[in-house]
């Protein structure tokens, strides 16, 4: 089969197509033919060798894709060859033409859905879940800001903020941004590119301030986001990528709290959670993956540079 392997970390060219065997499902496991791999930030910091856990050399990248199940090893009862799946974790990547899971990290895909779609769910989906559901603890009727409501994490968190109830403030650096994240749901969108766009959030707020924001920029945006949130506000860091400096006497004076986590270190039962939860939430409709550019599989270096520029609108997926 043809998968991408990463032989050395490094730049985007470190990303090569090459002839592998497909790997064969052993007892408990599921042999996915990936038909779409979604494209996440945090494979580029992995393959550049500056993620906090590294994989061992060489490795194919990948948690999130969709297809059809190939062959079940021995105890598989959840799904059968020629079910359409979602991947949410692999053991062997999704950035290739098969990808070998555990039972438990394939998921029922509906008819609804294309595979791009399919490839969109698990990081941006359950990231936006554990945020607003179980670090935010958001409730119906409160005012969330999605700082970064153009991309993956943030359209899948406009979508369900919607879906709970809350009122959504989003922001996009791109008309088409903001006009991807109005249409998900957010009922006002601010451009995080123009100067005083926060005081127009607090204005919007009626001078409140808004109960959560969920921020995928922290290093450029936590010191604003103290002044922005409401007396018991909750401040959600998803994305930073570098340091950031911040006045605690903000928080002190709105009771505010500031958590943080990776979608690495849930719980199995927060997982299950979230499974349930956006699982619902597809089959129902609610929930509808935002595609945006597609690759084949051998440009999966051109989909690593796209991912980190500005301008998002949608999920990247590499197609196979
Ligand atoms: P993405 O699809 O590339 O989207 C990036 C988002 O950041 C876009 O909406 C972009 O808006 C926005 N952005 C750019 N400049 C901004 C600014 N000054 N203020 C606010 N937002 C700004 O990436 P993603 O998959 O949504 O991930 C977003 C971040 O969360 C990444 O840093 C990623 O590594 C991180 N993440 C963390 C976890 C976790 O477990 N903690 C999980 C998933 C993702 P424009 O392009 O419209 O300017």
């Amino acid at each position: 089969m043809k998968a991408i392997c990463v032989n050395e970390f490094g730049g985007p060219e470190v990303l090569k197509l090459q002839e592998v065997p497909a790997p064969k499902a052993a007892a408990g496991q599921v042999l996915v033919r990936v038909h779409a791999a979604g494209v996440n930030p945090y494979e580029t910091y992995m393959r550049a060798g500056v993620y906090p856990t590294l994989p061992p050399l060489p490795y194919t990248p990948g948690s999130d894709g969709a297809g059809v199940v190939e062959t079940v090893g021995a105890g598989v009862k959840g799904v059968k060859p020629g079910d359409r799946v979602y991947l949410a974790k692999s053991l062997s990547g999704t950035y290739a033409q098969y990808a070998l899971a555990l039972e438990e990290q394939v998921h029922p895909l509906p008819e609804s859905l294309s595979f791009a779609q399919g490839a969109g769910v698990w990081v941006p989906f359950g990231t936006a879940f554990h945020a607003l559901v179980h670090t935010a603890n958001a409730r119906p009727g409160e005012t969330v800001l999605v700082h970064g409501a153009s991309g993956g994490v943030g359209g899948a968190a406009v979508q369900l903020a919607r879906a709970m109830g809350l009122t959504v403030f989003g922001t996009a650096g791109t008309p088409k941004g903001m006009e991807l994240a109005k249409r998900e749901g957010a009922s006002l969108v601010f451009d995080h590119g123009k100067a005083g766009y926060t005081d127009e959030i607090m204005k919007a707020s009626g001078g409140h301030g808004v109960d959560v924001v969920l921020e995928m920029l922290a290093n450029v945006n936590l010191a604003a986001d103290t002044k922005l949130i409401a007396r018991n506000g909750r401040i959600v860091v998803i994305g930073s990528r570098g340091e950031a400096a911040i006045n605690p006497r903000e928080l002190m004076g709105r009771r505010g709290s500031i958590r943080a986590f990776t979608l690495w270190g849930i719980t199995p039962a927060e997982e299950k959670e979230i499974h349930a939860g956006i699982g619902a939430g597809l089959w129902n409709g609610t929930l509808r993956p935002v595609t945006g550019r597609e690759f084949p599989l051998r440009e999966a270096a051109l989909a690593h540079k796209a991912i980190m520029e500005t301008g998002a609108a949608g999920k990247i997926v590499l197609v196979t």
